[in-house]
C-alpha cells in the first residue's frame, strides 16, 4: 500500500481536533511515553503543550545531542533553472509571473558549484523549476555527473519523475531527493495549483517512494507552512514520515520546516504560523522522530535560526541565493523575460504597468543588468562563514562535508 492509500484513510481533522482539545494531562502522558503515536504527536503540538514549551525544548535538546552530537550540517541550494510550466500561486517561478528566467549551462553550473566549494560547502542541493524542455532528466543527470567529483554530497529538489528516470540520477552520484508536498490539504492544494502537472496531488505524494525505489538514500519531505492550518500540515507530514521510516527504512529521512516568504506574484500566507508555533513544532518532530534530520533554511531570520539551533535542528542552509546564477552572475547574458509562459523582449515595459497596475518590485527593470529572478526572498542574508562562526559560538561544530563521512571521521 502506498502512502496515498494510507493518507486517504488517515483521520487528520480528528487528530487536529484532539490536538486543540488536549489538556495538560494528555500532554504529560504523551511526554512520558516512548515510541510516540500520531495522537501523542497531536498532543505535543497542542495549545496546551505550548504552555510547556520549556519542557519540550529541554527534552528535544537532550535527544538531539544524544542522537546527533553537537553538530550542525551546512548545505547550500544551487538553482539550475527558474523556468517552470506550473502555476503555483505561492511561488515566484510560477509560469504566469513576468520574471527574468534562465537555465544554466553545464559550465555555468560548475562555476556556481566552485564558488560554493570555495565558501566551504561540500553539500549542495540542486534546485530547478519543472520544465521538461529546459530541465530534462538528461540535463539533470549531466549536472549531477559534472559536480560529483568536486562535491561529495549532491541532492535534488526538482520536478517529480518516474522511478526509471530517477535511476540514472542515482547512478550519476545524486544521493538525496527533496520534495515538498506544499500542502497536505487536498482542497487548498487544488486552489494553489491552477495549471501544470503539479496539479496531480497523488503523483507528488508518492514521489519519495519512487525515489527510494530508484536508490536514493536520503529523502526530504515537508509542507510549506502558511498555506493551510499548520497543525493539519504537521500531523500529515508526521504520518508521511512515519510511513517512510517503516517502508523506506534504508533511507535517511529529513523533515524541513519552510514558512512562506515574499516572492514574485506577491502571494500572502493564507494561514500564518508564528515563531513560537515553529519552535514547538521543531521540538515535537524531534520527540516523535529522534533520528530524523530537521532542516531550517534561510527563509527564517538570523535571530530565530540561532535560537532554534539548540532545540533540535540538524541541517541549515547558509548564504543562499534562490536565483540561477546567484553566486557568480552565471547566465546573466541569456536572461529572458516570460509573460504567461511566452518569451518577450527583455526590455519591454513591465507587464504590471501594461495592465495598469502598480509597478512590481519583482518585474524586470528596463535596461538594467541584473540576475534572474529569485524564487523567494531570503530572511537570513549572513555569509556562510558568519553562520558557521555563530554555530561555533553556540558550542556546536559546523560540518560542511558529507553527513555520513562526518559521523565516521
Ligand atoms: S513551486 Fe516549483 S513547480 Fe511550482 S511554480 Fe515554483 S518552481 Fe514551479
Amino acid at each position: 500500500m502506498s502512502f496515498v492509500a494510507a493518507f486517504n484513510s488517515l483521520p487528520v481533522p480528528l487528530l487536529v481536533q484532539k490536538s486543540l482539545a488536549a489538556g495538560a494531562a494528555a500532554v504529560r502522558g504523551s511526554l512520558a511515553r516512548r515510541g510516540l503515536s500520531l495522537t501523542d504527536f497531536a498532543h505535543l503540538i497542542s495549545p496546551a503543550a505550548a504552555e510547556s514549551l520549556e519542557i519540550l525544548s529541554r527534552r528535544s535538546h537532550q535527544m538531539t545531542q544524544q542522537r546527533f552530537g553537537k553538530v550542525i550540517r551546512l548545505f547550500a541550494p544551487l538553482y539550475l533553472s527558474n523556468e517552470c510550466i506550473n502555476n503555483c500561486q505561492y511561488c515566484g517561478f510560477s509560469r504566469d509571473n513576468p520574471i527574468l528566467r534562465v537555465t544554466l549551462s553545464l559550465d555555468e553550473v560548475k562555476r556556481e558549484a566552485r564558488a560554493l566549494k570555495e565558501q566551504g560547502f561540500r553539500n549542495v542541493l540542486l534546485v530547478a523549476g519543472e520544465h521538461p524542455k529546459f530541465v530534462s532528466a538528461a540535463y539533470l543527470e549531466n549536472c549531477v555527473r559534472a559536480l560529483h567529483d568536486e562535491i561529495p554530497g549532491v541532492s535534488l529538489e526538482v520536478g517529480p519523475l518516474e522511478t526509471a528516470d530517477y535511476r540514472p540520477l542515482v547512478a550519476a552520484g545524486a544521493d538525496g531527493l527533496v520534495v515538498y508536498q506544499e500542502t497536505y490539504d487536498r482542497g487548498v492544494y487544488a486552489q494553489m495549483h491552477t495549471a501544470g502537472p503539479k496539479r496531480n496531488f497523488d503523483w507528488r505524494l508518492e514521489t519519495p517512494e519512487r525515489a527510494y525505489a530508484a536508490g536514493f538514500r536520503r529523502l526530504g519531505i515537508s509542507p510549506l507552512y502558511g498555506l493551510a492550518d499548520w497543525r493539519y500540515e504537521a500531523i500529515s507530514v508526521a504520518a508521511h514520515a512515519a510511513y517512510l521510516l517503516r517502508n523506506c527504512w534504508k533511507a535517511q529521512l529529513t523533515i524541513s520546516l519552510p514558512r512562506l516568504r515574499p516572492c514574485a506574484g506577491e502571494f500572502q500566507p493564507l494561514m500564518p504560523m508564528s515563531d513560537r508555533d515553529l519552535a514547538q513544532l521543531v521540538c515535537a518532530f524531534r520527540l516523535m522522530f529522534p533520528d530524523a534530520g530537521l532542516v531550517l533554511s534561510t527563509r527564517e531570520p538570523s535571530k530565530l535560526r540561532d535560537g532554534l539551533i539548540p532545540l533540535g535542528v540538524t541541517l541549515m542552509s547558509a548564504g543562499s541565493h534562490t536565483e540561477p546564477g546567484g553566486y557568480t552572475g552565471a547566465g546573466r547574458e541569456k536572461l529572458h523575460q516570460t509573460v504567461r509562459g511566452r518569451i518577450v523582449e527583455p526590455d519591454a515595459p513591465a507587464p504590471s504597468k501594461l495592465n495598469g497596475e502598480g509597478a512590481s518590485e519583482w518585474a524586470p527593470q528596463p535596461n538594467r543588468a541584473t540576475n534572474a529572478t529569485g524564487q523567494f526572498d531570503i530572511a537570513d542574508a549572513r555569509p556562510p562563514g558568519e553562520v558557521a562562526e555563530l554555530i561555533r559560538k553556540l558550542g556546536y561544530e559546523p560540518v560542511w562535508k558529507d553527513w555520513d563521512a562526518a559521523l565516521t571521521a
